[in-house]
């Protein structure tokens, strides 16, 4: 069972929360509970690490100091809770990364778990203990504290859940279950029952944070069950089916289009005459692959005259001041004439494993967007989503269209 940040926001919350792992032990389960700090907390302590850190020249948290600041949140959930559910009579200890051991590697700030020897926690829970780990935090080889990115407490119970081989992994949240859109932005967004694992990685990278995307990775590959359902329960009441993550195979209704997500932390750079000549990419985004930063959505077109060329890409906003410097020093070598950035972007995208087998998914989009005057900026595929990008004062607007026009809003 994992618990998100508002469902143990306060004490009376985590009295909550500890009910209802009370309600699951009673079933006779063994029991292993993951926390994320309270609401707010990781918010708090990463500003304090902006004030002193090389965070606030807008290079990536990549600083081993900067964990040990922002994990605390997690260490005091995870003793909370186990002291509530000790003084309900249960038996209950917390655990922190370091003592599972979540072994991760150093990449600090965005750490990939390497290995979760089960033993310590296993042997723990067959004495009858319910195990209170603390999420989003493990330990690196040097014994340093290390953090998962943010939205990691997803993947800590995830991977745990496989280390333990648990029957299933139940994400509790402030939502009854993954809907057809961020159902606070549309109202009418319908939960979904089901939705496959590759559809809800897509959902989860392209902006949908009801689950961290990595948590989805490692369930994928891993084959864990995913359920996600609400903490936000009446004493005695029962959370609810929730939504089941799980094959494409074990979903009886295809639907062409499953969701529509959004992500507002994207950044478009625009690069104007450019050379047209090979190597010119190569360049510029192995330039930036060996700063780690992450490009998304590209395009390229041929400028007017027909020796240069124009490009744009999308960054994180996070890395848009890095990305616009690397590709200003490479300047003088490329030989374009200008680059310019543009914060005030949104990335709007359909997501549906029935994209596969079905014409006319994109039509539908495009046409849907231009009822309501949304100029489009960019454009991607996959197999099974399409994205644009557009003027982000119009996110909103897009999003419901699209909900609309797929038929979201009657499922
Ligand atoms: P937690 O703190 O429990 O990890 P998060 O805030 O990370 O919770 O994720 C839950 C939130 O995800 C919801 O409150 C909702 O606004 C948002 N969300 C975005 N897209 C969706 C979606 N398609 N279905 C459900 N929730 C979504
Ligand atoms: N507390 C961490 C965060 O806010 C991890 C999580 O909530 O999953 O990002
Ligand atoms: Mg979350």
């Amino acid at each position: 069972m994992k618990f998100g940040g508002t469902s143990v926001a306060d004490l009376e919350r985590i009295r909550r929360v500890a009910r209802l792992v009370a309600a699951e032990v009673e079933t006779g389960k063994r029991v292993a509970v993951v926390v994320s700090a309270m609401a707010g907390k990781t918010n708090e302590l990463v500003a304090w690490t902006d004030g002193c850190g090389p965070a606030a020249q807008g290079l990536p948290p990549s600083d081993d100091e900067y964990d040990a600041i922002v994990a605390s949140g997690e260490q005091v959930t995870a003793g909370l809770l186990a002291m509530t559910l000790r003084n309900m009579g249960l038996n209950a200890r917390s655990w922190m990364g370091w003592q599972v051991p979540i072994i991760t590697d150093d990449a600090h700030g965005r750490a990939r778990i390497d290995e979760i020897p089960p033993e310590k926690l296993v042997a723990a829970m067959d004495r009858g203990e319910i195990a209170v780990i603390a999420g989003f935090q493990g330990v690196d080889r040097e014994g340093r504290i290390a953090t998962l990115g943010r939205g990691g407490s997803d993947t800590s119970a995830v991977a745990i859940a496989a280390a333990v081989g648990a029957a299933c992994c139940d994400i509790y949240t402030d939502v009854d279950g993954v809907y057809t859109t961020d159902p606070r932005i549309e109202a009418k967004a319908k939960k979904l029952a089901r939705i496959s694992y590759e559809e809800m990685l897509e959902m989860a990278s392209l902006g949908a944070k009801v689950l961290q995307t990595r948590s989805v990775e490692l369930a994928m590959a891993q084959r864990v069950p995913v359920r996600v359902l609400s903490s936000f329960v009446e004493p005695g009441e029962a959370p609810g089916q929730g939504t089941i993550v799980c094959d494409e195979e074990e979903i009886v209704e295809k639907r062409i289009v499953s969701g529509v997500a959004y992500s507002r932390d994207e950044a478009k750079i625009s690069l104007l005459g450019l050379p047209d000549h090979p190597g010119v990419s190569s360049t510029i985004f192995g330039r930036l692959a060996d700063a780690n930063v992450n490009v998304d959505m590209i395009v390229q077109s041929r400028a007017r005259d027909t020796n240069h060329a124009n490009m744009e890409f999308t960054v994180g906003k996070r890395d848009a001041a890095r990305a616009v410097k690397i590709v200003e020093d490479a300047q003088a070598e490329i030989g374009f004439e200008s680059v310019a950035v543009n914060e005030d972007v949104a990335k709007v995208s359909v997501i549906g494993v029935g994209m596969r087998s079905h014409a006319g998914v994109a039509k539908t989009m495009f046409t849907a967007l231009a009822e309501k005057g949304v100029n489009i900026q960019v454009i991607s595929t996959s197999e099974i989503k399409i994205s644009v990008l557009i003027d982000a004062a119009y996110t909103e607007l897009a999003v419901r269209a699209l909900h609309a026009a797929y038929g979201l809003d009657q499922l």
